[in-house]
């Protein structure tokens, strides 16, 4: 503060003579520009990461990859009042969680560090030095009375608030003065007509004319820290940032931001601007709904690979929309060029669907499959814990074969602990009763089951099976084999419904069933 202190006593120069022509610029890709590309994710830690983010770290991440390019992890921590404990954590782990970890970030580090912006304030007041000196920029003393009497009168008679630039004109003897009773003023930057016109990467041609629509802003705050736009530029600059993918929101702020290099006379990057995504009827997808946060998605076992696949088959980028597709497969076929500004849609009704896609994959691969065994031994131990009869129905091999068996019918790995599957894990209580008015004929039947896992070929197989079941009603008058079915699956399970008969004996192995079936029979 102190050298800003110096600055602002020297004489200014007129404002935007180190202003660059901006000109006209072809648009770039990145991929034979020479430059290396280098993107960014900025989020505000005010909040736990959340579907929308994802989305948007996701398409930096893509196109980094793309073109051999970094992804880099920067927190916009300046405004300290809204920050979230946790927050700046849970945005990384997240990211690391969803399989696209940043190369360069706050846990990781890297050349162009710190990549929080609290710890890069000797940065802004640097820029806002340079700024003050050529007059770009100015002390504001407006009170905060002053301000918010401002915004009432603009609101009562309808218009959107503004600042009224009273400070822009101050002489240097009014500063002095100015100075002497408040000595840490707020800076503002000073808007110039005429704002350039950009080429935005989605949205094209673009420009907006901030001044005849806003006050000038603040960039410096008296505490020392940047807002938003200042800290954007300066580490979007001092990062080498090539092109900045971000939400559609920030569209109309670009002009502004274009209007700071060019006092700063620093080069611009691209700019590519991604559209909303929103719910399947259009309405926002709101960060108030705990529901679009990374974490309970986590929890409730949705696999990474479903949420980078459902959010981006929903919106543009890709020749074709296509599900199940992987992040190698995204990374290949993401296309820049192929953004629309059509807003995405989310049916997010949809989510189980990509993620019994994705699970079975997994399934398919034999490591995944054995991280998967131990994911599921975990389940069913914090579901049924001390109601499992034996230990043994943890044995990876008798997990693994559930899962292969039960693949493609489930979505979640949570749903073979849901009450449906419990039957795998822990005795169903089956009552005589219940089995007498299926059929009369409940004590042949069990001992045909009996007989049948005695005897030689029992290997179990469902198709060995199948054919076997369809035998039982042999000879016994009156008794169908919808009968019978009926009455095995409430004898092993429990449940009047559930997989086929054959699938769940081989569920449960010969000597559970055997178990089962006994015990039919005493009672
Ligand atoms: N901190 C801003 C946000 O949270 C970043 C905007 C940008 O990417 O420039 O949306």
């Amino acid at each position: 503060m102190a050298v800003l202190l110096r600055t602002l006593l020297r004489p200014g120069r007129p404002p935007g003579v180190l202003g660059r022509s901006l000109g006209r610029r072809e648009a770039s890709l990145g991929s034979g520009s020479g430059a290396a590309v280098r993107v960014r994710f900025a989020p505000s830690p005010t909040g736990f990461l959340h579907l929308g983010g994802l989305r948007t770290a996701l398409y930096n991440y893509l196109f980094a990859k793309k073109h051999g390019g970094s992804f880099i992890l920067r927190l916009e921590d300046t405004d300290q009042t809204r920050l979230v404990p946790g927050a700046a954590d849970n945005i990384e782990d997240m990211l690391e969680w969803a399989g696209i970890p940043p190369d360069e970030s706050p846990h990781r580090g890297g050349p162009r560090g710190p990549y929080l912006q609290s710890q890069r304030l000797e940065l802004y007041a640097q820029a806002t030095e340079a700024l003050l000196k050529t007059g770009a920029a100015y002390p504001c003393f407006c009170s905060a009375q002053r301000l918010e009497l401002l915004k009432k009168e603009a609101l009562r008679s309808h218009q959107t608030p503004r600042y009224d630039n009273r400070c822009r004109n101050l002489s240097q003897k009014q500063v002095a003065e100015k100075l002497a009773k408040d000595p840490r003023p707020a800076i503002r930057f000073r808007l110039q007509e005429e704002a350039p016109a950009f080429e935005d990467l989605v949205y094209g041609w673009n420009r907006h004319e901030v001044a005849s629509v806003e006050g000038d802003p603040v960039i410096l705050k008296s505490d020392g820290f940047p807002t938003y736009h200042l800290a954007c530029v300066v580490d979007d600059h001092h990062m080498g940032i090539s092109h900045v993918l971000r939400g559609s929101e920030w569209l109309v702020s670009t002009s502004k931001h274009l209007l700071l290099y060019q006092a700063l006379g620093l080069p611009p990057p691209h700019f590519a601007h991604l559209p909303l995504l929103l719910n399947r009827d259009g309405s926002k997808l709101s960060k108030r709904q705990g529901d679009i946060f990374l974490e309970s998605f986590a929890a409730a076992g949705f696999l990474p690979d479903a949420l980078l696949d459902i959010i981006t088959n929903c919106g543009s980028g890709f020749a074709e929309n296509q599900m199940g597709r992987t992040l190698p497969e995204l990374i290949a076929q993401f296309d820049l060029t192929r953004i629309t500004c059509h807003s995405a849609l989310l049916d997010l009704e949809k989510l189980p669907e990509f993620n019994r896609l994705h699970l079975r994959r997994l399934v398919s691969d034999e490591t995944q499959r054995r991280q998967l065994v131990g994911k599921l031994q975990l389940l069913v131990e914090e579901a049924f814990g001390s109601q499992l009869p034996d230990r043994a129905v943890l044995d990876p091999a008798n997990v693994e074969r559930i899962l292969l068996l039960r693949q493609g019918h489930i979505c979640r790995l949570q749903d073979l602990v849901s009450p449906a599957h419990s039957f795998l894990w822990t005795h169903p209580a089956v009552g005589r009763t219940q089995l007498d008015a299926i059929s009369e004929q409940v004590d042949v039947i069990a001992k045909r089951v009996l007989r049948l896992l005695e005897g030689p070929g029992t290997s179990l197989s469902q198709d060995v099976l199948n054919a076997e079941l369809k035998k039982l009603p042999e000879g016994l008058p009156g008794t169908k084999y919808s009968h019978v079915m009926k009455l095995l699956r409430v004898a092993l399970s429990g449940q009047p419904q559930g997989p086929p008969v054959a699938e769940m004996m081989v569920s449960l192995g010969p000597k559970e069933v055997r178990e089962r079936i006994q015990k039919v029979l005493s009672s």
